[in-house]
């Protein structure tokens, strides 16, 4: 049976002293979010999956205010996880006194790639996921390498701020055709839900040229050209970096990260890929 738990004071009384492993969500759960959960699962005795569309990591003209929300399909699909608790607070559980503003910033590290595209999202990002850990304090937290860039920075304010947590890092979960599975994916229309595989179709072919031994500039061109000819499609960035730093480099190694971002329509897709070993 999962509890769900609305206020931070029910949260300190109901989860103090278990051992916890956390899955932090903005919720309409898919099966990327659930592969979180079973991770998470094999971490800690309990989880607790937090769904709390976060108004800080949104800027103006974003989708906030239509982000899909979902709560009873997403606490169907928890039950069914055999999740014990979900923490969902109100907004203003979260910020209480209309406190709308970030209290962690991303710094430089944060400040490229998504950063630049979606100023201020990181610190609202950071500002939400460290009070999170402190109001639940779980051993364990759990997040995506779909979202490359917030789990560096994560990391990073973990290790700089010593928050006794440990962060472990999920895989992609893509659907059967490569696209990498997002709550964003339903504003898709059938047109640009058909051209949005080439995306992960293009960072294959980047890795695979840079592991022939193609210089970095070319593989990045090659894969820019496969995504531009999808008249549904179109790159805002798409680059080679150090995965902890994000910046970017001019010759390839294993652990280096193919980042993109890809418009179809309004619509943005983030996507990498990791450059394995020869
Ligand atoms: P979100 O609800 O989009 O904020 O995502 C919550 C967590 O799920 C983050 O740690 C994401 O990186 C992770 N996540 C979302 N989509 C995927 C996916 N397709 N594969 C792996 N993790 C994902």
């Amino acid at each position: 049976m999962t509890r769900v738990i609305r206020t931070v004071a029910e949260a300190r009384q109901l989860l103090a002293g278990r051992d916890l492993a956390c899955v932090p969500t903005m919720g309409a759960l898919h099966e990327g979010h659930l592969s979180l959960v079973r991770i998470a699962r094999e971490h800690a005795a309990e989880v607790v999956v937090t769904i709390f569309v976060n108004p800080l990591q949104f800027g103006p003209g974003e989708d906030f205010e239509r982000y899909p929300r979902a709560f009873e399909r997403d606490l169907a699909q928890l039950e069914a996880e055999g999740v014990e608790w979900v923490f969902a607070p109100s907004v203003q559980e979260m910020y209480p006194d209309g406190s709308l503003q970030p209290t962690v910033f991303a710094g430089e590290a944060g400040s490229r790639f998504e950063g630049a595209a979606r100023p201020g999202h990181f610190d609202g990002m950071l500002t939400v996921v460290r009070r999170l850990l402190q109001i639940i304090e779980p051993r364990v937290a759990v997040f995506g390498l779909k979202d490359a860039q917030q789990l560096a920075l994560i990391k990073t304010m973990v290790r700089e701020q010593k928050i006794p947590v440990q962060v472990v890092s999920a895989p992609i979960s893509r659907e059967a055709d490569g696209l990498a599975r997002s709550s964003r994916n339903v504003y898709l229309n059938t047109q640009q839900r058909a051209a949005a595989p080439t995306i992960n179709r293009a960072l294959e072919r980047a890795a695979e040229l840079l592991d022939e031994g193609a210089p970095v500039e070319s593989a990045l061109a090659a894969a820019t050209d496969l995504i531009n000819a999808e008249p549904e499609l179109e790159i805002e960035y798409l680059d080679l970096v150090d995965p902890d730093r994000f910046e970017p480099l001019t010759d390839a190694y294993p652990g280096a990260l193919l980042i993109t971002v890809v418009r179809a329509g309004s619509t943005r897709l983030l996507d990498n890929l990791e450059l394995s070993a020869a």
